[in-house]
């Protein structure tokens, strides 16, 4: 029997996501606050809901992908929240990128109510989310992690499980605050090199074959037009917004306070994003700081 997925949240991650959905034959029911991103899924194939919790009634799996932890909590656990409104074998599944104390307590939430779920936040950007080929990084029990698979493996490539509930979001965190650290070193080094007359595509070259090499320069290179198909070559616009990787930032703050853990680099790109977002960037892609570097 064709499995149902209600999937919340359809903008540059959830959208494509929702697509690979459709395309690997599952009966994919959305909601959006946003209805012209709920008009393209249409388009695609999927059912369109009025409401959350009308999307999620007859689900065998609930796929959300929003912006915060405020936003997730509220959607499942706030007056009228969709866990009063989900069939009993339901499995959750949250791929936003929240704190982990966020994702257990709705995870908490739904045990309560006897409902399965996992955080399942995802790494890889939206070319990886068009392709079907991000990277999933979960948290809860092993036999939910199980459970998701099908559903995870028509939109990722390598899926992992790290541990209980909140594990997800741990390991998320701290691949994102490593990620901002590497790009804002891509982008002083491409700079750099370009002030001092450089072809930052030959700089690029250079560096991917030596010691410097990274994600940032093989697929996402901040420098306009070095590469096709990144934000950087499209006026930072869509990809993965500077008020996202600030969130994720202040995300590791919270998490290095919480741990005693000393990330002098991890603080020092949460300050340099805040300042960037407080230049009003806030909208375009994250590794639209190398301006922030150029008008400096
Ligand atoms: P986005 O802002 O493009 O999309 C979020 C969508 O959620 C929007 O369409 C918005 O209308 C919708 N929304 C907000 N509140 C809602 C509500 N209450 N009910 C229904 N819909 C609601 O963000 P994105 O780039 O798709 O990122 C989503 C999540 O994925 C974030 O947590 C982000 O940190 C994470 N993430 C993003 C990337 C990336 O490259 N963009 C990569 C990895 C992880």
């Amino acid at each position: 029997m064709t499995q149902k997925v209600a999937f919340i949240g359809l903008g540059n991650m959830g959208g494509p996501m929702a697509k690979n959905l459709i395309k690997a034959g599952f009966a994919v029911t959305v909601y959006d606050l946003n209805k012209d991103v709920m008009a393209d899924l249409a388009k695609a194939g999927a059912t369109t809901a009025d409401q959350a919790t009308q999307a999620v009634s007859d689900a065998d799996f609930v796929i959300s992908m929003l912006p915060n932890g405020a936003i997730v909590k509220s959607l499942y656990t706030g007056s009228n929240g969709l866990i009063d409104h989900l069939k009993k074998d339901v499995l959750v599944i949250d791929s936003s990128t929240i704190a982990a104390d966020d994702a257990r307590y709705v995870a908490k939430a739904c045990e309560m109510k006897g409902i399965a779920m996992i955080d399942a936040p995802v790494s890889g950007g939206v070319a990886a989310a068009q392709a079907g080929s991000l990277t999933f990084i979960c948290g809860g029990e092993k036999d939910h992690y199980d459970r998701a698979q099908a559903v995870l493996q028509a939109m990722g490539k390598n899926i992992f499980h790290a541990g209980a509930s909140g594990a997800g979001q741990v390991a998320k965190i701290c691949n994102n605050m490593l990620l901002a650290i590497h790009m804002i070193g891509t982008a002083e080094a491409l700079n750099m090199g370009a002030q001092q007359g450089l072809d930052p595509a030959v700089m690029s070259d250079i560096m991917k074959a030596s010691s410097g090499n990274n994600w940032s320069l093989q697929v996402y290179n901040p420098y306009p037009n070095v590469m096709d198909n990144v934000p950087s070559s499209n006026g930072y616009q869509g990809g993965f917004m500077t008020d996202l990787m600030s969130k994720d930032l202040g995300l590791s703050q919270e998490l290095a306070a919480k741990s005693k853990s000393a990330t002098p680099l991890g603080a020092l790109a949460t300050q340099l994003y805040q300042i960037h977002q407080a230049a009003g960037q806030g909208k375009k892609d994250f590794s639209s700081i190398l301006e922030m570097l150029q008008n400096d």
